[in-house]
């Protein structure tokens, strides 16, 4: 399979990589759209987030967290968002999994945040899908978590 993370990572295509470990590399982004915008990538190819193993997932957000942090330091950013486009139909481009950390200075004029009032239409559709996630047995935590 040709795929472009795959060749970063054994280096036959150039990234500026900013940190690295035995299982992990993060790298800026090459269309960054703040500064400092990069991202994490596991060495072993997984296609999707629901394919990582849980010792995986927990070590790639150990690693996360680490660049983060760092970033937020050097660069001097007031906070930074992290995001994961999982899929085609979340617009993820690159089917090598992959976590984007996104520094924020304040005056960007990037908007990535919650609508209030939540509408009474938006509740009942809330409650609807809560309904459905329900009938899952796999869900039996969402009612917890879902609940106001
Ligand atoms: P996604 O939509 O989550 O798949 O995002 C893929 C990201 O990869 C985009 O933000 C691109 O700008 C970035 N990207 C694509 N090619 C490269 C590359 N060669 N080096 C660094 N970043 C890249
Ligand atoms: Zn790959």
């Amino acid at each position: 399979m040709d795929c472009l993370f795959c060749r970063i990572v054994e280096g036959s295509v150039p990234a500026l990589k900013i940190m690295e470990n035995d299982k992990f590399i993060a790298f800026l982004d090459i269309n960054p759209r703040t500064e400092g915008h990069c991202l994490i990538i596991p060495k072993k190819h997984v296609s999707s987030f629901s394919d990582m193993s849980n010792e995986q997932t927990g070590d790639m957000f150990v690693f996360v967290k680490e660049v983060a942090s760092r970033l937020a330091e050097s660069l001097e950013a007031k906070g930074y968002n992290i995001f994961i486009n999982n899929g085609k139909a979340a617009g993820q481009i690159i089917s090598h999994f992959h976590v984007h950390i996104m520094p924020r200075y304040e005056s960007e004029g990037i908007v990535i945040e919650a609508a209030f009032p939540v509408s009474e239409d938006a509740k009942q559709k809330l409650k609807e899908t809560q309904q459905k996630l329900e009938e899952q047995p796999a869900n039996k935590y969402t009612k917890e978590i879902i609940s106001w």
